[in-house]
């Protein structure tokens, strides 16, 4: 099969031919149709995560159609359509796993990561860890849902009830994020890099009340703000514009190192908190939501061989909504 494969952390993709691999126990062989390409990824291949499998297959918002069954596998039939996301094994005896945070669990185990993802043309997952994809949802548009639409969705079950909803950074998962909490009642609030005047007009056209600079004061206190870019530095910038008892989630797995702040802006029962990883229960009710809002993913889409610079395009900020890998071509 073909496959995009990381040697060692640092050094760009390079365009293989692999062994396709076999569905083993409990697991589903999927041909991928279409792989989301996430913050996450960038991260795993700039060597800022530390241990991946090498070498590697990225990829961690895998849709495809099941085309083998391991034994014990039942849970999908051939040619049903699954989403893989990032979360790829639990133990399920720890106790995070029992006490419903599976998300936290110390032997957890995380595709595009620990295991080969979905930046080739197939890939094995455990089936109790694939979503059935809601019908209607072409591939390229169903793929970021399964991680910048997860992990935003987690992020915004955090900032609770906020009505003034802050959003930093406005990449995939934001534009998910702001049109599930328009359908939600809420009124967002979005930052972008200073300057990004195409960001910023972005942000409007999915629903954003206001978009401005991130150094910027929105024009009345937030309850919320939730930091996707991976910058430090936002985290005081966030804390400036939240009342009191607010709360600023974090949902980057990582992020530069955060400056020294004054405990002012703290005080005032503000918090911040950090978003890890997704559980099952999250994905179940973040994918029957979607067709509800409706969710509309804006994708630019690459072909498989042109990972790196979708990875590029990531880095660069230059990416509209969400970036997202044709690996077959007719997704
Ligand atoms: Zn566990
Ligand atoms: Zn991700």
């Amino acid at each position: 099969m073909r496959a995009m494969i990381l040697d060692a952390p640092g050094k760009p993709l390079r365009a293989a031919e692999a062994p396709k691999p076999e569905a083993g126990p409990g697991q589903v062989l999927v041909r991928v149709r279409a792989c989301g390409v996430c913050r996450t990824d960038l991260h795993v291949v700039d060597g800022e995560l530390p241990g991946p499998k090498l070498p590697l297959i990225p990829g961690h918002q895998i849709v495809g159609v099941v085309e083998e069954t391991g034994a014990g596998a039942e849970r999908f039939a051939m040619g049903d359509r699954v989403g893989v996301p990032w979360l790829g094994h639990t133990d399920g005896t720890c106790r995070y796993c029992l006490s419903g945070r599976e998300n936290l669990c110390d032997a957890a185990r995380f595709t595009g990561y620990e295991i080969d993802g979905g930046y080739a043309e197939y890939a094995t997952a455990d089936e109790r860890f694939c979503f059935p994809i809601p019908d209607g949802y072409p591939d390229l548009q169903a793929a970021p849902l399964l991680c910048a639409g997860l992990i935003g969705y987690r992020s915004l079950r955090f900032a609770g009830a906020a009505q003034r909803l802050g959003l930093f950074g406005f990449g995939a998962s934001a534009h998910i994020v702001a049109q599930v909490a328009a359908h939600q009642g809420r009124r967002t609030f979005a930052f972008t890099r200073p300057g990004d005047e195409e960001g910023q007009r972005f942000a409007r056209e999915v629903g954003a009340e206001w978009a401005g600079d991130s150094d910027e004061y929105p024009p009345e206190e937030l309850d919320a703000a939730i930091i996707f870019a991976p910058v430090g530095a936002l985290i005081p910038a966030a804390l400036r514009t939240v009342a009191k008892g607010g709360t600023v989630v974090c949902a980057g797995i990582h992020m530069s190192d955060v400056p020294s702040f004054s405990y002012d802006l703290l005080w005032g029962e503000r918090s911040v908190r950090s978003v890890a990883n997704l559980t099952r229960k999250d994905g179940e009710e973040f994918l029957a939501l979607a067709p509800q809002v409706p969710i509309q993913t804006e994708v630019a889409t690459f072909l498989l061989e042109e990972a790196n610079a979708a990875l590029g395009a990531l880095r660069a900020g230059e990416t509209k909504g969400a970036a997202v890998l044709a690996v077959e071509p007719s997704a």
